[in-house]
């Protein structure tokens, strides 16, 4: 929608054409329904929020930033409110309000829409060298067309309409799609009684990824147990280098803090004084009144601690056993959830063959490429769309201005 309505706006008659009946499905799913539209982060903030290939989006980024998005909403009035981690969201929390002004966009500069049609492949220009000349769609004449931007999506959440389309057109005109994992996923785990804590949130624990024993990367927040591991905005954000180091082969393993404040020897020093201080309840009472009530058994069972010893009784032994749980409580790893259940796609068309500077293929001219379907990812917090706008955003304009 970016990009048709930017290209519009630049002169361009513009056709649109969308897969399903309606535009715009996956943003109304953003945020959970809130849509977290893009984040106050510096420029170096935002590039480095896509890691290696984040500088490829730098001139995207630059042509059209986080303020000029905000700007791009205000000015259309639907205000937007920053929260104190940067998340920009509309001030009504709906993310309906974003797409009716992204449709208002389009429908302003006379974009042409034509819904249930699915492109099926890009269509060439006769003469030398290759050059976009249309799209050709399922159950429709070829549409013929000076250039064309392919704006597809990733393939997760293939109901929204992005099944992965995107990819086969540019294979098609032989772009090379560099692997497609899911990512910001949840992960599975092998964990026998795990299940037993379907539900639980623990927060404000500290949570670290063991790739072959080693620390790789820790984050700060909640962690959130389902039916078949664990889930929740931390375990999203560090699930990139979880499936890395599965995909590379090497046993992963998240180690919880659980008292994130203190180092272990503070907590050994904290439980000291408590199990002399309340010395005649049971080690099963302690944890109860110190965890989440349907995680104290789960962590009782592990510490190999008889739960009805008395507190004045746990040896110094037992103690730093009680301590290393709370330091260092393992969950093992054994796969994230399915790419279809991933909040974005990683990988995807191959960065060395679309020009930064305009969003064209190297490979056929008059053909762009923009958003999640080309090979940048970023961390939540309302990176994605705003890559998404951007790149959006300038593969239009180039479209358009481009001969
Ligand atoms: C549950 C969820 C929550 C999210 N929350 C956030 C958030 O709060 N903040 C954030 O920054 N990001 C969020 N994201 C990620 C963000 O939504 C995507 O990165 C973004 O929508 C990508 O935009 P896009 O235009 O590239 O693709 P999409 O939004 O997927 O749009 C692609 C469009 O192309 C159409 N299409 C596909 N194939 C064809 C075809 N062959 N012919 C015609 N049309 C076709 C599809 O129907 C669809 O309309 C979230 C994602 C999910 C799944």
């Amino acid at each position: 929608m970016m990009a048709a309505g930017r290209a519009a706006e630049q002169g361009a008659t513009v056709l649109l054409v969308e897969k399903t009946h309606r535009l715009g499905n996956k943003v109304l799913l953003t945020g959970g329904g809130r849509c977290n539209v893009t984040n106050t982060a510096s420029p170096k903030e935002f590039v480095n929020a896509f890691g290696k290939n984040g500088r490829f989006l730098y001139r995207a980024l630059t042509v059209f930033s986080n303020s000029d998005l905000i700007n791009f909403f205000s000015s259309r009035g639907l205000e937007m409110r920053v929260d104190p981690d940067g998340k920009v969201f509309p001030v009504d929390n709906r993310a309906a309000s974003v797409l009716a002004v992204l449709r208002r966009y389009i429908d302003d500069n006379h974009v042409r829409i034509l819904h249930n049609t699915v492109v099926t492949h890009i269509i060439f220009q006769p003469g030398e060298g290759l050059r976009a000349g249309g799209v050709g769609c399922a159950d429709l004449n070829e549409l013929v067309a000076g250039k064309v931007i392919v704006a597809a999506g990733g393939m997760s959440y293939p109901k929204t309409g992005s099944s992965g389309d995107g990819y086969t057109l540019a294979r098609q005109c032989g772009h090379s799609i560099v692997p497609l994992t899911p990512g910001l996923v949840a992960l599975e785990s092998a964990e026998p009684l795990l299940q037993e804590l379907q539900g639980i949130t623990l927060k404000d624990i500290s949570l670290s990824v063991l790739v072959d024993g080693k620390k790789k990367v820790s984050g700060h927040g909640d962690i959130l147990f389902t039916h078949f591991g664990v889930s929740g905005p931390t375990v999203l954000m560090l699930s990139g280098i979880v499936i890395d180091a599965l995909a590379a082969g090497s046993p992963v393993v998240l180690s919880l803090h659980l008292r994130p404040a203190y180092t272990a020897q503070e907590l050994d020093h904290i439980l000291q004084r408590e199990f002399e201080s309340r010395g005649a309840i049971t080690l099963a009472r302690y944890l109860k009144d110190a965890l989440p009530k349907a995680f104290a058994p789960f962590f009782e069972r592990r510490c190999v601690v008889e739960p009805g010893k008395r507190c004045s009784k746990i040896s110094r032994e037992e103690r730093k056993r009680i301590v290393l749980l709370f330091t260092d409580f393992r969950i093992p790893i054994t796969k994230p959830r399915p790419i279809e259940e991933a909040i974005i796609t990683r990988g995807g068309v191959s960065l060395g063959e679309i020009n930064p500077r305009t969003m064209e293929s190297r490979i056929a001219r008059g053909l762009f490429f923009c958003g999640e379907m080309i090979d940048v990812d970023g961390m939540t917090g309302g990176y994605n769309l705003q890559a998404a706008f951007s790149t959006g955003y300038l593969a239009g304009e180039s479209a358009a201005q481009i001969q």
